[in-house]
């Protein structure tokens, strides 16, 4: 439940509510397909029949919405190219482009201390205001080592 809790607050609250109005839309189509093809007799044995297959089908396709969005914005927050790696995760065959994802993920991002802006572990300055940015492991090095690797790079 915990590990779910975390996923969701990942997930982009747009593709929750996208997957959960298409599990709904799936449910109801399911219902007047079922409504349709029964005899006039006998109504409950295929509307229910074809609403919990819609259902069924409407969750999978919803979970898979939502393991998307969760590569879109854990990508984002990795400073990845999060458009990519979603065409990546949909297009892969058999959750290949998923298992990829995780693979090859770089560790998440920092944020510039000044602008906010997402910067990578490896870069010494913000890309978007040119601040220095501290290291996790150098905080306590002087400024003129980090300044010195970066002239380096
Ligand atoms: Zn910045």
């Amino acid at each position: 439940m915990k590990l779910l809790r975390r996923f969701l607050n990942i997930v982009p609250k747009t593709v929750q509510l996208w997957a959960s109005v298409f599990v709904g839309c799936a449910f109801l189509v399911g219902l007047v397909l079922g409504y349709k093809t029964a005899d006039p007799g006998a109504v409950l044995r295929p509307l229910s029949a074809y609403g919990g297959a819609a259902l069924v089908l409407g969750i999978v396709l919803a979970i898979w919405l939502l393991c998307l969005g969760f590569v879109f914005a854990d990508a984002r927050r990795r400073d990845m190219r999060s458009i990519l790696w979603v065409l990546v995760a949909a297009l892969f065959p058999h959750l290949l482009g998923f298992l990829l994802y995780f693979v090859m993920r770089h560790p998440i991002a920092a944020t510039c201390t000044h602008c906010g802006m997402t910067v990578s572990n490896h870069q010494r300055f913000c890309s978007w205001c040119g601040t220095a940015q501290s290291l996790p492991n150098s905080t306590k090095a002087p400024l003129t080592a980090n300044l010195s690797q970066g002239a380096s790079q």
